[in-house]
């Protein structure tokens, strides 16, 4: 009876998938307003818990209606309802990243069954179901878990970038705190991290495979390692914005040293399309007052770009990576 509904009502089921979608973008848009409130008030001491939105000009509260992400502001026409003054573009923009970002990853990883997680690994080999239906029936939490620890990721690297463009320090006891938070989560959950240490590599030079909670970490803590490394060199050459070694840890610490490679030249690629669009398809130099928009410099803010592609795409990127790699080792070895 059940499969009979679920043949019959295969257009039902994609207007629940696209229910699902559109949930998920809802919920990237609120991510993302709460965001704002970060970027404001942790830079400042202030707490993001208590005390509603408030004009900062005004100080009159913003009422709930007009806090609706992006649609707020919209209906304000851009201008707080008491004291007329301008509210930044920034806020409405950031909030639709948010909904892009966080919505695509999530409907991606969740309604594919985690198609674009790397292959052979526990999670991704369990799991063929796919769609809104078998996500509500018969749920995969583990995957539901990953892909938590993913928007959590985005969530951060997006409210670094916004401190970033803010040119305000990033407090050290957040980076210090979520790379200890992630390593933590790994070693008790050592499926939340999809890729293995080396591969067959390891396996061969060792007398078998390390325990999975061993594995998890040494992966985690060579990405945090390796991506740190990599963003402070970029950073003293000059060609990143001041949080790169804490942006590409973080990127690390999710999916290991591998995708730190790939994910810093997708976050070449993006920076170089960021400026091509803004300069108009010409290569000007970027105006006196470092416009973020025309920076040759690469932000965190394309890093977040970056890093959405290499989770939209891990299995293949890896897969790439790996197949680099070994062929590698051979030539080494041989
Ligand atoms: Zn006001």
């Amino acid at each position: 009876m059940l499969w009979e509904w679920l043949t019959i009502g295969s257009v039902g089921l994609l207007l629940l998938d696209l229910a699902a979608v559109g949930f998920l973008v809802v919920f990237g848009a609120n991510v993302g307003s709460f965001l704002n409130v970060v970027a404001y008030r942790v830079p400042q001491g202030m707490s993001v818990v208590f005390g509603g939105s408030h004009c900062p000009v005004c100080d009159r509260a913003i009422r709930p209606w007009h806090n609706l992400p992006v649609v707020g502001w919209l209906m304000l026409g851009g201008r707080c309802r008491d004291c007329l003054v301008p509210i930044p573009v920034r806020y409405p923009l950031v909030e639709a990243s948010a909904a892009i970002v966080i919505g695509g990853v999530s409907s991606v990883e969740l309604l594919s069954g985690g198609i674009n997680l790397p292959a052979g690994n526990e999670v991704s080999r369990e799991i063929w179901w796919r769609g809104v239906d078998s996500l509500l029936m018969q749920p995969n939490w583990r995957l539901v878990a990953i892909c938590l620890l993913h928007l959590s990721g985005l969530a951060t690297l997006l409210a670094w970038s916004l401190i970033e463009l803010d040119r305000q320090r990033l407090p050290r006891g957040w980076w210090l705190g979520s790379f200890v938070l992630l390593l933590a989560l790994q070693m008790a959950a050592p499926w939340l991290q999809p890729v293995g240490p080396l591969g067959d590599w390891l396996d061969r030079v060792t007398t078998g495979p390390p325990p999975a909670w061993q594995a998890a970490v040494l992966v985690g803590l060579t990405g945090i390692l390796a991506g740190g490394l990599l963003g402070v060199v970029l950073k003293k050459l000059q060609l990143t914005g001041n949080l790169a070694g804490q942006g590409l840890a973080l990127v690390g610490g999710l999916c290991g040293w591998r995708a730190t490679v790939t994910t810093a030249v997708l976050w070449t690629a993006a920076a170089v399309l960021r400026r091509v669009a803004a300069t108009g398809m010409s290569w000007k130099l970027p105006s006196e007052r470092d416009d973020w928009l025309v920076t040759p410099r690469l932000l965190l803010a394309d890093l977040v770009v970056a890093l959405t592609l290499q989770l939209l795409s891990w299995r293949w990127l890896d897969g790439f990576a790996r197949g680099l790699l070994e062929r590698l080792v051979l030539i080494l070895e041989w």
